[in-house]
């Protein structure tokens, strides 16, 4: 197609103004000068569409899988060294509490709280793990039989995180382009052209990191491959609000990040002074029925766990969150070459669980497009897998 628009040739185009693009860009700067992002909405502020728009996000090591748990282990020591650079508070450091009830899962050994404390006690990651005894002394918010504490857990604070990066990547003379639609994707022997709704452009490489909009995205690319087998859900979110009398107790200092992985049930201190709200959310784990449960929903576990609650005010979460978990078949997340591209890089389906890599995926993708290698083993996440 001809145009008379001038062509701005990049060294990296990121699609996708989520953290996982702003992280792209901010270690890509390290390499490169000319970056741009392009979002088709809003970076940073109210996008209903973004996953990365909230107020908290869990940080934890505690995963099933060891290689899932370094990796997050990994990417804690990026977010403390960016804390470190920039003296902000990015990583409220309480803890995560996995927990279970014997009338809601019978068999301890088989609960996540388990499994998890057995897995990342092996790693020497060092979680404690607490009878129902030592559980009513330490946290006696929650009426539950047993917990094991991930000591490296805590929380997120995507609002200071996202201000500071814009900010940072503003410094850096990264250009950040909103409200954008891209039109077309076309790569080339010499490069990739992006027509979008605005402009022609030309970049040396490619990241997408375009989060839900990824499948649609990738039709725009000439030549594209079959869509991700990625599927979509949006969990029941909650704010509970406990009376002043009450509060201290909910808070960072006394009560932690809370999960019970086995009935889909995650929560949060209160994360805001002035808020003064819990948050608490409920999604159906995968390959469980609903109805297959006696915790259906965020008011079942209150009532069944976290009784303190049970009476307080409380509201479905409208001002955040309002995205949705992205669950890949095979339940890994997809990072790597665009199958049948030499300058297209890809990041998506981080299975609800993405936020506290996204140092490390940013890492990754900004050596991968860059340098053409990356120092992670992260064979198993090629997106290539699924056209084998
Ligand atoms: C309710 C909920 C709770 C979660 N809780 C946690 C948690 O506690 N801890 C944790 O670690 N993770 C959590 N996650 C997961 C985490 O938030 C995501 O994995 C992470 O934010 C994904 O970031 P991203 O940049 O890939 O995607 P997004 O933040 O979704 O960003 C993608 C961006 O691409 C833009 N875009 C889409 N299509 C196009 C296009 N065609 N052109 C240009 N731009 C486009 C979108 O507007 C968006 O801004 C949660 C997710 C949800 C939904």
């Amino acid at each position: 197609m001809k145009t008379n628009k001038k062509i701005q040739t990049q060294d990296l185009i990121i699609i996708g103004g989520g953290i996982m693009g702003l992280m792209t860009a901010y270690y890509a700067s390290d390499l490169v000068n000319n970056i741009t992002i392009l979002e088709k909405k809003t970076i940073g502020k109210e996008n209903t569409e973004a996953a990365s728009f909230s107020y908290t996000r869990s940080i934890r090591v505690d995963y099933l899988e060891p290689f899932y748990a370094n990796l997050a282990y990994e990417a804690q020591q990026l977010w403390l060294d960016l804390e470190k650079n920039y003296k902000k508070t990015f990583f409220v450091k309480c803890g995560c509490l996995n927990i279970a009830k014997k009338t809601i899962t019978p068999d301890f050994f088989s609960t996540y709280a388990q499994r998890s404390y057995k897995v990342i006690s092996d790693l020497n990651y060092g979680p404690v793990s607490f009878s129902k005894q030592q559980l009513n002394l330490r946290f006696p918010q929650f009426d539950v039989d047993m917990g094991s504490l991930d000591t490296k857990g805590g929380f997120l604070l995507p609002q200071t995180i996202s201000k500071t990066l814009l900010k940072v990547l503003q410094k850096k003379k990264i250009t950040l382009v909103e409200n954008i639609d891209i039109v077309s994707v076309e790569e080339k022997t010499d490069g990739i052209i992006i027509t979008t709704n605005k402009d022609k452009l030309s970049t040396k490489k490619l990241v997408i990191t375009a989060g839900k909009g990824t499948n649609e995205l990738i039709t725009k690319i000439k030549n594209n491959p079959p869509p991700f087998p990625i599927v979509y859900d949006r969990p029941q979110r909650k704010y509970y609000y406990p009376p002043e009398k009450l509060v201290k107790q909910f808070l960072p200092e006394y009560f932690p990040v809370f999960a019970y992985t086995d009935v889909g049930i995650y929560g949060h201190p209160v994360f805001d002074k002035k808020k003064g709200a819990v948050k608490i959310a409920y999604f159906v784990p995968v390959g469980i029925k609903k109805d297959e449960k006696k915790i259906t929903c965020v008011e079942d576990f209150v009532a069944e766990c976290l009784p303190l609650l049970k009476d307080v005010p409380s509201e479905e979460i409208t001002d955040a969150d309002n995205c949705w978990y992205d669950t890949v078949s095979d339940d890994d997340f997809i990072l790597g070459s665009l199958p049948k591209f030499n300058n297209i890089l890809i990041g998506t389906g981080w299975r609800g669980t993405g936020y506290k890599f996204a140092p490390l995926v940013g890492k990754i993708l900004s050596q991968l497009a860059l340098q053409n290698r990356t120092i992670y083993d992260i064979k198993q996440f090629s997106p290539a897998r699924f056209t084998k």
